[in-house]
């Protein structure tokens, strides 16, 4: 009895851990992108616009993209952009695959805290989490898009690309901007979801015991719908902008770290995490 105690105790003590240092690692992730802290030795961010800071950006994703995908690509498509594309492979035969993207460019003078590494954090985050997870019954693509701001230009880009490959795509869920909760009741927003995506996410939502406000819109102006526009399934999910709840800061200079709803932060990304266990376990 006592050494099952001391084990049970054990065993929480090692998950606990574990799980913190997933968080902290999203948190870590979230303050190099920002420049909340130095990102290399050196070399804080200011901002993801310009081509410099977008390449060490790029390079600091895919290293720590490395760590869990079975592979990481800093994929070029024209002289300005680059994804950074990782795959984690399903562990059962399939062709089938399945997108969890958010852009880590920025606006120009703007650390693009909420929008968009709040996005790029969440979607590394949930990357962790599948890639110890078995029974993968999809492939999965992780991307990063370069040129959001620019026109969803990277995401096009990916998109044209896997559907000139041919690739069988189930659908691509894309987040931007999850960082605001002003009125603090978790709500979220799903962009544009087919219909059985969203019952899906609000299936997933009912069984977990997420009883936040799940909103459906159809802002069309940001990654997902790159998807869409060629024929593929997509979703977009973000902060409720329903009543305002949206970060007074965005595009502007003072876009930062600090101004960061960690906890709102913690529960999608907790949320999305379940979202994409029941979508891929079998
Ligand atoms: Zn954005």
């Amino acid at each position: 009895m006592l050494n099952r105690i001391i084990l049970t105790s054990l065993l929480s003590v090692f998950c606990i851990s574990v799980t913190q240092a997933f968080q902290d690692d999203q948190v870590t992730l979230l303050k190099k992108l920002t420049g909340a802290s130095p990102i290399m030795n050196g070399v804080s961010l200011s901002e993801r616009y310009e081509q410099k800071s977008k390449e060490q950006a790029a390079a600091y994703l895919k290293q720590q993209m490395d760590e869990f995908c079975d592979e990481v690509t800093i994929s070029s498509y024209s002289k300005t952009g680059s994804n950074v594309v990782g795959i984690i492979k399903a562990t059962q035969k399939t062709d089938q695959w399945v997108v969890l993207g958010a852009h880590f460019d920025s606006v120009r003078n703007c650390p693009g805290a909420n929008d968009n590494a709040t996005g790029v954090s969440l979607i590394y985050a949930v990357g962790q989490h599948i890639a110890r997870l078995q029974n993968l019954r999809y492939n999965i693509y992780i991307v990063m898009f370069d040129e959001e701001e620019r026109g969803l230009i990277g995401s096009q880009a990916f998109a044209k690309r896997i559907k000139k490959e041919g690739v069988n795509l189930i659908a691509a869920h894309t987040i931007d901007q999850m960082g605001w909760d002003q009125d603090g009741d978790k709500g979220i927003e799903l962009e544009m979801p087919t219909d059985a995506l969203r019952d899906f996410y609000l299936n997933v939502a009912k069984k977990y015991g997420f009883d936040f406000p799940i909103h459906r819109t159809n802002v069309t102006s940001t990654d997902h719908n790159s998807f869409r526009r060629i024929g593929f399934n997509a979703i977009g999910i973000t902060e409720e902008y329903k009543n305002g709840d949206t970060t007074p800061y965005y595009h502007k200079s003072t876009d930062t770290f600090e101004t960061v709803n960690l906890p709102y932060l913690k529960s999608t990304t907790d949320f999305m995490k379940k979202v994409f266990e029941e979508m891929l376990i079998k």
